[in-house]
């Protein structure tokens, strides 16, 4: 006999809610559930309180979440984690949590990702927030901008884009703390494989996990990594704010995750082996990879990244180009794609002077770096000399 009379009511509940199992499934559920039900109301009560762990409701968090969350925290090495819809939703929310508001001050590195950078030039100061921004590298400078602007908190990124500049982060940390601010670290380019940057007393660990952390060009998502305490106010802005991740990208995420040291270290060896190449080959002006001894951060990443990594991240200028070569040559490439984002298995170009830094006059962007003739490369885990030879062919057609 149906439980139900009606075939609609059997329609919404057949099925749902068995009994729990005793087993234990090898890889984390997708929990797809909005809503979490309870012996009784006390209990919710106790889990709206925060007196017992639980799951309420899912802009809270679900138990994919909390997976995710807790193999972000083990890697960066930090007390918690916070998931995001993407990783702009956590670079905000880091920002909010670590005190930024009307009347206060936001000290930023010049060259970060171009959505923090117009965040910081547009939005935040449309609503009283004073911002800065300030050459990361140039540490004399740092120091003269936080005496002068009393920041609330600075962002930098460990590696930049899409100059691959490595920033000091323990220097940062020490100069920041002592003018009372906190720190916020981009440490998407990096990855905890390379660098970990609470370790050095970083306040709060951005990522956008799109990239290499999901690794596959398939999920859109962001992450901050801090302390118990600092998950607390975020988890507070999460709940007002929104800018969660779905359960589903999540799970993804996570499923990602687990090649992340594979991967990362495919990456590092192949973008070593294509940025040596490049360097000599005659129509190659420059190169920008720290792993390169020329790089003016080589000896700064050799001391912080682990086991001799530099990143799968590579800059390159091509030799008497102008945008139409530049454009020529992206287009005669074969392997590696044309696609705006970086850090996946596949091989990816990007003009930085169209897309990333778009906004940014001609001069502007010849002060901070950025000519016409620079090619952007996230060197994929495909076979290196595969990625070299379609590089080469390229070149061949610019002639
Ligand atoms: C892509 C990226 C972001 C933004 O992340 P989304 O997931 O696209 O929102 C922030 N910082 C860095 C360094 C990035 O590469």
């Amino acid at each position: 006999m149906p439980k139900y009379k009606s075939i609609f009511t059997r329609a919404v509940h057949g099925g749902e809610r068995g009994p729990r199992p005793d087993f234990k499934p090898v890889s984390s559920p997708i929990y797809n559930s909005v809503g979490y039900l309870y012996e009784d109301l006390k209990d919710l009560d106790a889990v709206f309180a925060n007196e017992r762990p639980g799951y309420v409701y899912a802009r809270y968090g679900t138990p994919t979440h909390s997976a995710l969350e807790e193999v972000l925290a083990d890697l960066e090495e930090g007390e918690a984690a916070l998931s995001f819809g993407s990783g702009m939703a956590a670079v905000y929310a880091a920002i909010l949590a670590a005190g930024v508001k009307t009347g206060s001050a936001l000290l930023s590195a010049y060259d970060v990702y171009g959505a923090t950078y117009t965040l910081c030039a547009r939005l935040l100061p449309d609503w009283g927030v004073k911002t800065g921004f300030v050459d990361a590298n140039d540490l004399r400078r740092v120091e003269t901008a936080l005496r002068e602007m009393q920041p609330a908190a600075v962002i930098v990124e460990t590696i930049s884009n899409p100059l691959m500049k490595v920033a000091d982060v323990p220097a940062i940390v020490e100069l920041a703390h002592r003018a009372g601010a906190k720190v916020i670290v981009d440490n998407t380019f990096a990855t905890p494989v390379l660098f970990q940057p609470l370790k050095c007393g970083v306040d709060f660990c951005v990522h956008s996990t799109t990239k290499y952390l999901g690794g596959h060009g398939d999920v859109l998502g962001g992450a901050v990594v801090t302390s118990a305490e600092n998950r607390k106010t975020l988890h507070e802005i999460i709940k007002m704010t929104g800018g969660n991740l779905g359960p589903t990208e999540a799970w993804l995420t996570l499923r990602g995750i687990k090649t992340l040291p594979l991967r990362m270290r495919q990456h590092c060896a192949n973008a070593m082996e294509v940025a040596k190449r490049l360097q000599a080959h005659p129509q190659i002006l420059k190169v920008n990879y720290p792993g390169l001894a020329g790089h003016p951060q080589h000896e700064l990443g050799g001391r912080l990244f682990a086991e001799g990594l530099f990143g799968g991240m590579i800059s390159f200028e091509i030799r008497n180009a102008g945008r139409a070569e530049v454009f020529r040559f992206m287009e005669s490439l074969k392997l590696i794609l044309p696609a705006t984002t970086l850090g996946d298995v596949y091989s990816l170009t990007l003009y930085p002077a169209m897309s990333s830094h778009r906004g940014l006059s001609p001069e502007e962007r010849r002060k901070v770096g950025i000519s016409d003739s620079l090619v952007r490369l996230s060197v994929g885990i495909e076979e290196a000399e595969e990625i070299i030879g379609d590089l080469e062919q390229a070149l061949e057609k610019i002639k």
